[in-house]
């Protein structure tokens, strides 16, 4: 529900204090006017994170004439999307065989270099756009330090070349180019894919908000949608009526009515660095804009962040029972500790440097891991979500998407294996909650077993049928 808050400055505080991201864009954070009244349109998308921005941005460029309105409960980018690593990297949100399964390989490897060339994409809109939020291609690297990580790393790398993933599209570092890129102590292996890019993902989310409106999308925020349904959407402050209704509020569709089970929300969270030193980044060796992540089962992801912080998030907060999704779920002391030590551990050089800001937010975790993005042409009631956490590319591709398939044009995007996909709710609760609890649990417990001992932890698969793809 949307916070009742006095005033501009206590609102602002609220939305600076979500993320080191938001706390950093210029300007003020004080919304857009809200919706008064009922109004028709022809597309009311509902959500004002990447999903619903990139959807409301498509449809503007195929259609200038659509009438577009986009319906926000906070501001834009309030939610994951302003929130996140930054990671702009690609990869199928969910489990290959799972989307296999239905469509066959081949259409989930179209769908996996769909998600090389959205990096691209979105590149090209940040230049067209001329949205300053440091985009910087230089790809990602994941790193091992024990040897069960590297048998796990060079597994998938086995897997993605058994998919018909290319050597040219993620492949084994030697020595030398490994080192060149950044010198981690005790680094086993390390496995690079050039298909990703860093970003402010504040900045991105609001400055296509922006490009949004000069293309004539109308945005009301702390505007909240309290019933949507086919043809209607019921805020607030009246009922917007629209040929077309997408709803894109990704986690936070758990609060809707009957969406409750849809995903499980699991909160991954953040810390970063206060700015460091050249000499601390030329001791780290860091190449500016490669993101990091370690083979952890509760990995870590890093980003170097334009202005030189470490941004570094991971999972590990089960969310409270009592309210799935709360921001008393959005910082965990524990969480705080092992980002920090994974800093000393990986960056010895930054170990000194201060944490300036600690963060979080729900990741949309479906049953079977897996995305989905849906549109019924009869009633023209689309969604997407579902994105387990990799959901900057994703949700650039469902924009696109949605955008296709609300425009009835007959694209690749609309032939992938995602659209129409349906993963079953998750168990009644409080067997949801024990899923989360196991899963932050049992990989936590995993993790400090093989630092340990080197050795491989089998207590992973006892809950297979709950956990991540590895
Ligand atoms: C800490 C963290 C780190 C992450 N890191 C990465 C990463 O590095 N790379 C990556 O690919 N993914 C990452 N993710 C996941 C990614 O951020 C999300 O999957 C993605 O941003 C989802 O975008 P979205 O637009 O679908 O949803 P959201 O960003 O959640 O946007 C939904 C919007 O809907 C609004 N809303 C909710 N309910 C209503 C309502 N009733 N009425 C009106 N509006 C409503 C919300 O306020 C919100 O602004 C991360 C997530 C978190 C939490």
């Amino acid at each position: 529900m949307t916070q009742r808050l006095n005033g501009d400055g206590e609102l602002e505080r609220r939305y600076r204090a979500r993320s080191l991201w938001l706390d950093g864009v210029e300007g003020t954070l004080s919304p857009r006017p809200s919706l008064r009244g009922d109004t028709s349109c022809d597309v009311a998308v509902v959500g004002g994170g990447f999903t619903g921005l990139w959807t409301a941005y498509y449809l503007k460029r195929h259609r200038p004439d659509a009438r577009v309105v986009v319906l926000e409960r906070e501001i834009t980018g309030f939610g994951p999307s302003g929130r996140n690593g930054g990671w702009v990297s690609s990869g199928i949100a969910g489990r290959w065989d799972t989307y296999a399964a239905r469509a066959g390989n081949d259409a989930v490897l179209r769908a996996e270099r769909t998600t090389y060339a959205a990096v691209d994409e979105i590149g090209r809109v940040v230049e067209r756009e001329r949205i300053d939020c440091g985009f910087e291609k230089q790809g990602m690297l994941a790193v091992a330090t024990s040897e069960p990580q590297v048998t796990r790393l060079r597994a998938d790398l086995q897997s993605a070349r058994a998919h018909g993933i290319r050597e040219e599209d993620r492949r084994e570092l030697g020595t030398a180019e490994l080192q060149g890129m950044v010198r981690i102590p005790g680094c086993l292996l390390g496995v690079y894919s050039p298909h990703a890019a860093r970003a402010d993902p504040a900045r991105l989310a609001r400055g296509l908000a922006d490009a949004c409106e000069r293309s004539g999308v109308a945005i009301y925020e702390r505007t909240e949608a309290t019933e949507v349904r086919p043809h209607a959407v019921r805020c607030r402050g009246g009922v917007v009526t629209a040929d077309h209704v997408i709803r894109a509020t990704e986690s936070y569709t758990t609060e809707l009515t009957g969406e409750r089970l849809r995903y499980l929300p699991l909160y991954s969270l953040m810390i970063a660095t206060e700015p460091l030193s050249d000499g601390v980044w030329h001791d780290i060796g860091w190449r500016d804009g490669l993101l990091i992540h370690d083979a952890h089962h509760l990995f870590s992801y890093a980003q170097r962040t334009a202005d030189g912080r470490i941004a570094i998030g991971g999972r590990g907060a089960p969310y409270h029972l009592s309210r799935p999704v709360s921001e008393t779920s959005e910082r965990d002391p524990a969480v705080l500790a092992r980002l920090e030590e994974a800093i000393r551990r990986q960056f010895p050089a930054a170990a000194r440097a201060a944490t300036t800001h600690h963060w979080g937010g729900p990741l949309a975790v479906p049953r079977d891991w897996c995305m989905a993005i849906d549109y019924d042409r009869a009633t023209g009631f689309g969604l997407a979500g579902g994105y387990s956490g990799h959901g900057v590319v994703a949700a650039n591709i469902s924009g696109r998407t949605l955008a296709d398939l609300v425009c009835e044009r007959d694209t690749e995007l609309v032939s992938l294996p995602w659209v129409g996909h349906r993963a079953r709710s998750w168990e009644v609760e409080p067997l949801r909650f024990l899923a989360s609890w196991a899963i932050v649990r049992v990989l936590g417990s995993a993790d400090r077993y093989e630092d340990r001992t080197n050795r491989t932890a089998r207590r992973t698969r006892a809950l297979s049928s709950v956990l991540p793809p590895s």
